[in-house]
Parts: C-alpha cells; sequence; structure tokens
C-alpha cells in the first residue's frame, strides 16, 4: 500500500488532495502517516481520522489541546510547533505533498527530499526562495519533485518528458486576477474583498489577491525558470481570462503544445498523485462548443509591475528570489491588514528590494539553507519598515 503525507492539509489545496483520497478509498488505498496543519485543528483532527493517519501536527502550540481532544480514542499521535512539523517529514512516506502557504513551506519539503521521497510540489515559494537548493537535495538523493502548479503541471505534461533543448519558449497563462478589467486609476482604492472575487479558481486567501496583483505569476515564472532550467528570456506571460489553458510549450520547430482542461486543482493534485500513470478524476468535462472562444491579451506592464520585478530577481539570483518572496509576503500582510493600498504591495517590494541590493546583500550565492533564512529573516525586516513609510504617506494623503 502507497504511504503519503501532506503538509498544509486544511488549506485549500489541502482539503481538495484529501477529497481525491478520499474517493479513491481513504485509509483502505492509501496508508497516510503524517496531516499537518497552521490554525484550524478541529478540522485537521477529522482529516487525520477520516484517513487514519499516524500523526496529525498543528503549527501552534496552542492547539494541541483541542487537537489531542478530538483525537482521543484514536491511535493517531499529536504534536504541534514549525520544529514538529518538520519532524514529521523525516517519517517514511513515498509520496508527500507540500502544499503549507509561503515560505514556512521549505523545510519540510526540503526534509522528505532529504528521504528520497517524491515530493508534490504545491509551495512554489520553496522553488522560488531556494530553487537551487531545492534541486540539488533532490539529485542527491534521488528523490522527485513533481510540479501540483496548475501551469507547471501543464508544462511538464505538453513537454512530455522531451528535452528542454528542443523547447524554444514556455508560454504562461495568467487570468489576470479579479481586478483584471478594472480602470488602471482605480486599483489603489481596490480592497481585500475586491481582490478576492477571482473569476475563475477558487485558492486560499494569500495566492488569491496574488493573483490579482500578478505577484503569483510572478512567483511562477521564477518557478518556471527553477523547476525547468530555462533561461529567462524563453518564458513569456499572456493573460488568457478563460483560465482553460493552463499553459503552453513552444518547439524550436514552431509546435506548440498547451495543456486544456477546467480550471480545477484536483486536476493537477490527481496527476501527481497518480503519476506516471493517469486515473479518473472528478473534474469536469470541457465542452468545446459551448466554450467557443479562447482569447489572449498581453499583460500590461504599468498595471502589473510585479513581472518586471520577477525579471530583475532572475537577473540576480543568489538570495534576490528569497528576498522577493519574503517581501511580497510582508506587503500582502500590510495589505491584508489595511495599512497599504494594493498598489503599494509592488512599491514595498520594489523598494525592500532596492534597500538590499544597496546593501550588496542580494548576489551573494545562495548556497545553503541558513543563507536562505538569513535573507528571509532580513528581507522581512526591510519590507516591514517600507510599508510603514508608505502606510504613513498614504495617511497623510488621507488627512490631507
Ligand atoms: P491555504 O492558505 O489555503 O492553506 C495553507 C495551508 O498551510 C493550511 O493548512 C495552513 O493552515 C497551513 N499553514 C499556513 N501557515 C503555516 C505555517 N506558518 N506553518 C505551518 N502551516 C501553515 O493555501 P493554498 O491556497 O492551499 O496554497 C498552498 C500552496 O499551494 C501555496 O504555496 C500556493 O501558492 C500553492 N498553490 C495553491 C493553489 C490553489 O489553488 N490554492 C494553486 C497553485 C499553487
Ligand atoms: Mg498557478
Amino acid at each position: 500500500m502507497r504511504s503519503l503525507s501532506i503538509f498544509g492539509a486544511t488549506g485549500s489545496i489541502g482539503e481538495q488532495t484529501f477529497d481525491l483520497l478520499m474517493r479513491a478509498g481513504g485509509p483502505a488505498t492509501y496508508r497516510t502517516v503524517a496531516v499537518t496543519g497552521g490554525r484550524n485543528a478541529a478540522r485537521l483532527a477529522e482529516m487525520a481520522r477520516a484517513l487514519r493517519a499516524e500523526v496529525a501536527v498543528c503549527a501552534d502550540p496552542a492547539d494541541l489541546a483541542t487537537l489531542r481532544d478530538a483525537l482521543a480514542g484514536t491511535t493517531t499521535e499529536v504534536a504541534a510547533g514549525s520544529q514538529a512539523i518538520a519532524d514529521a517529514a523525516d517519517r517514511p512516506a513515498d509520496w508527500v505533498m507540500s502544499a503549507i502557504v509561503g515560505a514556512a513551506g521549505l523545510v519540510p519539503g526540503l526534509r522528505a527530499l532529504r528521504h528520497g521521497r517524491t515530493l508534490a510540489l504545491a509551495n512554489k515559494e520553496s522553488l522560488v526562495t531556494a530553487g537551487p537548493l531545492l534541486l540539488a537535495e533532490a539529485a542527491r538523493h534521488g528523490a522527485r519533485i513533481l510540479p501540483v502548479d496548475s501551469e507547471h503541471s501543464a508544462i511538464f505534461q505538453a513537454l512530455n518528458a522531451e528535452d528542454i533543448a528542443a523547447v524554444e519558449r514556455i508560454i504562461l497563462t495568467a487570468s489576470g486576477g479579479a481586478l483584471r478589467d478594472w480602470p488602471l486609476e482605480a486599483l489603489a482604492s481596490a480592497t481585500v474583498s475586491q481582490a478576492m472575487a477571482h473569476p475563475n479558481w477558487a485558492m486560499g486567501q494569500r495566492i488569491t489577491i496574488d493573483s490579482a496583483s500578478m505577484f503569483n505569476k510572478a512567483l511562477e515564472v521564477i518557478e518556471t525558470r527553477e523547476y525547468f532550467g530555462i533561461d529567462p528570456d524563453r518564458i513569456e506571460v499572456i493573460i488568457h481570462p478563460e483560465s482553460l489553458i493552463h499553459s503552453m510549450v513552444g518547439f524550436r520547430d514552431g509546435a506548440i503544445m498547451a495543456h486544456m482542461g477546467a480550471p480545477d486543482m484536483r486536476h493537477s493534485i490527481g496527476y501527481a498523485l497518480n503519476w506516471p500513470d493517469r486515473a479518473d478524476l472528478p473534474v469536469a468535462r470541457l465542452d468545446l462548443a459551448q466554450v467557443a472562444t479562447l482569447t489572449f491579451r498581453a499583460p500590461d506592464p504599468v498595471r502589473y509591475p510585479a513581472l518586471r520585478l520577477a525579471r530583475e530577481v532572475m537577473a540576480i539570483r543568489g538570495l534576490a528570489g528569497s528576498a522577493f518572496n519574503a517581501a511580497k509576503e510582508i506587503a500582502l500582510d500590510h495589505f491584508l491588514g489595511g495599512g497599504i493600498g494594493f498598489q503599494d504591495m509592488a512599491g514595498v517590494v520594489e523598494d525592500t528590494l532596492a534597500r538590499l541590493s544597496g546593501e550588496m546583500r542580494l548576489g551573494n550565492a545562495a548556497l545553503t539553507l541558513e543563507d536562505i533564512q538569513g535573507m528571509d529573516v532580513l528581507a522581512r525586516i526591510r519590507a516591514g519598515e517600507a510599508a510603514r513609510i508608505r502606510a504613513g504617506n498614504r495617511q497623510q494623503a488621507i488627512g490631507a
């Protein structure tokens, strides 16, 4: 029986992974080793019960009692804290879903790779912050990383194991997010709930807002560069409002392979779960006559500064990915908290990169986990400073 663990089980990707596992027979088909969650210990306990997990781990030690009570009478062990989450990755499992959101997902994934596990990687932040390290560890320990991000799953499938040398370009599709059709001058006043109204995908809060700002696509461009080892100049982004083509690979002979399907993450999760086989999946089938047209347009660089910043990050490489991701996470926190406006997020990230670049911090080769984590901490401090300056300016502007 295959064994597996789910990191970030209570999130959007985690829930959809759970759904697929339960539909496939749950504990009758899979042996679940670990399930972890950030908050929502009650839900984590339900999942652990349903899957008969060996261990359930919550991030916050304050939730441990709730988790323990909810799992009383079962054989599931309980634990809490980020160290316990990382330790859970040391438990033997054939397949590991990495679906924690943000930089917190890096260490558990890295630990799983060091044990040679197959890592289904939804946590794109791992590749953005530590791509070379992750790939080197995977190679050293004979571990495989299977992409779960829909674009990267699409590219992986369209590439169909052909040599990357045969690829002329990779075309990432982007929905454009909730504010795609807003007038440019209205963006500054966009609220959290407006940015949350994604037209096609139901996802976690953070990635949904990152879709509206295109920070999500910026991360994905870097993720593409790291995962597929392709030159940044060969990665294009196109807005495709219908979200039915999940990405494309253009080969040197001019052929383009596009991957299509309903916008449902259970396709990419299920593909990674069943790879190299394909299984029946509960996703809607496209009625192409009903779809009728597919549309595309180039992204406006003024509207989406995040895409330009991603290019700058790829040019520097080193620790720039870690700084970029950390600054983006802090900028998003400040937007969610109401301190800064929607468009200030890109400004905060840009200010942070400029400060760190001026301090000559970014070009250092990202060799070790410690370097990467050190930059993560520093960039969060700098981004916090940049966000407070922008919040102050905003207050003054409102007061004036
Ligand atoms: P989410 O916010 O819905 O869930 C995140 C999970 O991580 C939850 O279980 C949460 O409790 C846990 N978590 C949060 N902070 C934590 C911490 N500090 N320590 C431990 N656990 C923590 O997020 P999501 O939308 O499911 O996204 C998960 C990852 O998958 C992200 O990297 C995201 O970019 C990527 N992804 C998501 C989608 C999607 O459709 N949701 C699509 C592509 C890629
Ligand atoms: Mg994606």
